[in-house]
This record gives structure tokens, sequence and C-alpha cells, in this order.
């Protein structure tokens, strides 16, 4: 069966491909498994080439990769192509990092014990629509970088970039079988990929929900898992903040991708003696937000994914909302959703469930106990942000809230080369950074004897 690959901002489809079924499924992780014993002996230096080239590669190809996403998900061209960007520069990071990922000698009694990081073979990684390409390569940088061959299943709705990929890996030189990439159905592909016995591990990001069923299908064969699932992050300003600055940036920390982010600081949790000066600056910082066309240079925010998506966002700012601010969006074709402020309690749908799109609650706190309990009051546990010039505070609050990433007087939290992952339901396990290797290698110790 084939099925149709929309442009969101035109409704327009732009591609027609085949769905694969269990057979493909199965297909691809038979020749995974046929390329690694070849590929997980390739000399770490040599590793290390290949992965440098894939990365000049993606970096030559930028404006062809950044349209194909801009177009594919709606994404402003200016934002695509520095999420390519950063694409490359996590093959460049692996590539530096092969021979950099070792193992240890541990003084024992009667010989020499030391470790191996060993690859754990085939592994599954099952990506999302909101970074196709972003998050395909946080994935295959660590797992390609420790010796494993994969299967790739991006979602449904964006599967061209990976497409691309998987090309621009072979022409660099990377064994024909190391890299497969399988066009289908989540519950198709991806359950198969869950449940397939030769399939060691699944990398996996998405939604909650999916990734409790993930969990569910792999402990049939005790297969190891990392899930990056969703997030309702705190952007935390306190009264002593730089309001003006505070205000310029979380409309970008919650808009960004149209909100369709699990990293989106998408409570904006306000004290309450600075809550009607931080909301005119905010809404004024909303206001300048410009939303259009994604092949606009100037453009800063698009469309939301799907029909059906749009349907769900706009589900939360419903009659009774308390709506401090909604922008404009284009009319016509297009599932367009405009920037939305809403004052909320914590207690409110919209302060709960992850909307993922560009919808925000303001909630206002009375002091710092009360900013990290409201804080913490959710089961998701991602990323956010606190904002004060009290430097002391700024670090008993990091340390105090339960989510895998913060920023102070920030909203960036996600490099290249540091970890990034959740707590609680947010997931498990670590991307990016030389912790993203744990998550696609495994700990084995040999023991030595140096007895007569
Ligand atoms: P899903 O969790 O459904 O999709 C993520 C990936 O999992 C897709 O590749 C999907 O394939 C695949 N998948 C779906 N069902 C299964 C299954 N049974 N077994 C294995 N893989 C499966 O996210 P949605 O796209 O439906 O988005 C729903 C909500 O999830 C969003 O509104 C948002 O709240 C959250 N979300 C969070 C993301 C994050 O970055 N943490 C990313 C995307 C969504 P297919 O596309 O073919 O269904």
């Amino acid at each position: 069966m084939s099925v149709a690959v929309l442009n969101p901002a035109t409704e327009e489809a732009i591609a027609e491909l085949e769905q694969a079924g269990v057979e493909e499924t199965d297909a691809a992780v038979a020749r995974a498994r046929d390329a690694f014993p070849a590929w997980r002996a390739v000399a770490p230096q040599d590793r290390a080439r290949l992965l440098r080239r894939l990365a000049a590669l993606v970096e030559e190809h930028k404006d062809e990769l950044a349209r194909i996403e801009s177009r594919n998900v709606g994404k402003p061209i200016a934002g695509a192509r520095g999420e390519v960007g950063m694409v490359a520069e996590v093959f460049h990071f692996y590539a530096g990092a092969v021979d950099k990922h070792h193992g240890q000698t541990i003084p024992v009694a009667g010989g020499v014990d030391m470790t191996f990081r060993e690859p754990l073979g085939v592994v599954g990684l099952i990506v999302p629509w909101n970074f196709p390409l972003n998050i395909a390569s946080w994935k295959l940088g660590p797992a390609l970088a420790c010796g494993n061959t994969v299967v790739l299943k991006p979602a449904e709705l964006t599967p061209l970039s990976a497409l691309r990929l998987a090309e621009l890996a072979l022409d660099a030189g990377i064994p024909e079988g190391v890299v497969n990439v399988v066009v289908g159905k989540g519950s198709v592909v991806g359950q198969r990929l869950v449940e397939h016995p030769d399939v060691a591990k699944i990398g996996f990001t998405g939604s909650t929900e999916v990734g409790r069923s993930v969990m569910e299908g792999a402990a049939g064969t005790i297969k190891r898992v990392t899930l990056e699932l969703g997030g309702k992050s705190a952007n935390v300003v306190f009264a002593d903040a730089d309001l003006e600055r505070a205000a310029a940036s979380a409309p970008y920390a919650v808009f960004d991708n149209a909100g369709q982010d699990c990293c989106a600081r998408s409570r904006i949790l306000v004290q309450e003696s600075a809550y009607d000066e931080f909301i005119d600056h905010l809404v004024r910082a909303t206001s300048a937000l410009r939303v259009g066309d994604p092949a606009d240079e100037s453009t800063e925010m698009g469309p939301l994914i799907s029909a059906q998506h749009r349907e769900t966002v706009a589900s939360f700012v419903d009659d009774e909302a308390e709506i401090l601010y909604r922008g404009d969006a284009p009319e016509g074709p297009g599932f367009w959703f405009p920037c939305t402020l809403v004052h909320a309690s914590n207690e409110d749908r919209i302060a709960r469930e992850e909307v993922f799109g560009p919808v925000a609650a303001v909630i206002p706190f009375d002091g710092e106990e009360e900013a990290i309990r409201v804080a913490n009051d959710t089961p998701y546990g991602l990323s956010g942000s606190i904002w004060t010039r009290d430097g002391a505070r700024a670090l008993r609050v990091a340390r105090a809230l339960e989510t895998g990433v913060i920023s102070i007087n920030s909203n960036s939290s996600v490099r290249v080369s540091t970890p990034f992952g959740g707590m609680k339901q947010s997931g498990f396990g670590r991307e990016l950074g030389m912790h993203g290797l744990d998550g696609y290698s495994e700990v084995k110790h040999v023991f030595y004897s140096t007895e007569r």
C-alpha cells in the first residue's frame, strides 16, 4: 500500500511512498544482522573517518536536506538549516568519540581485569515527526560509533529526510546493510522492531503512551530501551529576574517548531509581584513572532504537522480558557494555529497534558517553595528554565527541580556535547554527548589470570 506524504503548509502531496510491512521489516533486520560482524570489526579510526565523511556530506547537502525537512514538517527554512547543521555536528562529535570510548583496567588479585565497550548488535531506532533528521542523528551517531548496525523507522508523516540520509551514508562509504530505513506504520514496523528477537535495543523518541507500549513489548526479549518521551516543562520567572530578557526569550521556548517540541517550556510560571509587568513584555514579544510561509527566510513559525493534530491542539483552547493573547495565522490551506497565551492554574488540563502546539499556560506563583512545588507537580520531567539574578537561588531551584535538563537565565538546553534526557515519565537514558554512547554499548569485563 502506498501513502501520500503531505506538505503541512499547503496540504499538497509531495511524495507517494510504499508502506513496509512485517516482511520488509524482517528483511531489513536480516540485512543489519548480516552487516554487523564486518562493521564491528572496522578499525576505530576507519569508522571515525566514515562518520566524518557522512558529516561532511550532510554539510554539503545542507540546503537540500533543509528544504526536504521544511516542506515535509512545515518548519521555517532558516530553522531547518540550523537543524541540519546540528546533524552534521552530531556526526562530527561521534566520529571524534569513537576512539575515546574505551574500557578500564581494574586492580584485582591474581591477574588483570579489563573492561571493553561492546556493541549491542542490531539496534532499532524509532523517531517522531517533530525533528525527524535531528532526532535520527542523535541515535545514529552513537549507535554507529559503537559498532552497531541499525534499522531506522521514521514517523509515517515525515520519512523523506531519513531516506535521503541513508543514501548519504552509502555515499560516505558506510557499507551496505549498516544503515537501513524502513518506512511504515508504527503499529506494524515499529511494533515488529520492538518484538523482533534479533533486535538488541530500541532507541525511541515519541509520546509517553507509545513509550510505555515499547517498554512492554521489549520485555518479551529483555531488550534494552532508551526512551525520550513527552514533557510539560516549566519556565520559572522570579520577580528579581531581568524580566524583559526573560519575556523576550519565552515565546521561542514554547512556540519554536510551532510548539511541537518535547522541551517546550509550555508552563510559564511567573512570580505574582512581577506578573503584570512580565505579561506586558511577553505579549509584546509574542506578537512580534513572524508566522507564515516556511519557505520565507524571515518566518519564525510554520503550521502544525497535520489536521488531526490541529484538532487536538485546538481542544485545549476552549470557550472557558482565559486568553491573554492570541496571534494571527494564515488563512486558507495548511494546518495553521495561532500563538496563544492562556492564564491558567496548574490543575487545568492545559497545564497538565502535553499540548504539543503553540499554546502556553501562564501560571502565577508566590515564592520559591511554591515555584518548586508547582514546577514538579507534573508526571513529566524533561526540561525547564529558571530566571533570577540571585545565583544561590538559581542553583537551589535547579537542584530541586525533577527534570533531566535545566537552563538558568536561558531557554537553551540541547547541545551536541551535553547529555539530554528525562526524569519521571519523560523517559530514561541519555542522548548526545559522551553519555549517548552508554545506551549503545555494553560493558564486558575480562579477567586474565597472571598466576604461574
Ligand atoms: P508517537 O509516539 O505515536 O510516534 C512516535 C514514533 O513511534 C513514530 O515513528 C511512530 O510511528 C512510532 N510508533 C507508533 N506506534 C508505535 C508502536 N505501537 N510501536 C512502535 N512504534 C510506534 O507520537 P505521535 O506522532 O502520535 O504524537 C502524539 C503525541 O506524542 C504528540 O502530540 C506529543 O504530545 C507526543 N510526542 C512527543 C515527542 C517527543 O519529542 N518526545 C515527539 C512526537 C510526539 P508512526 O508515525 O508511523 O505512527
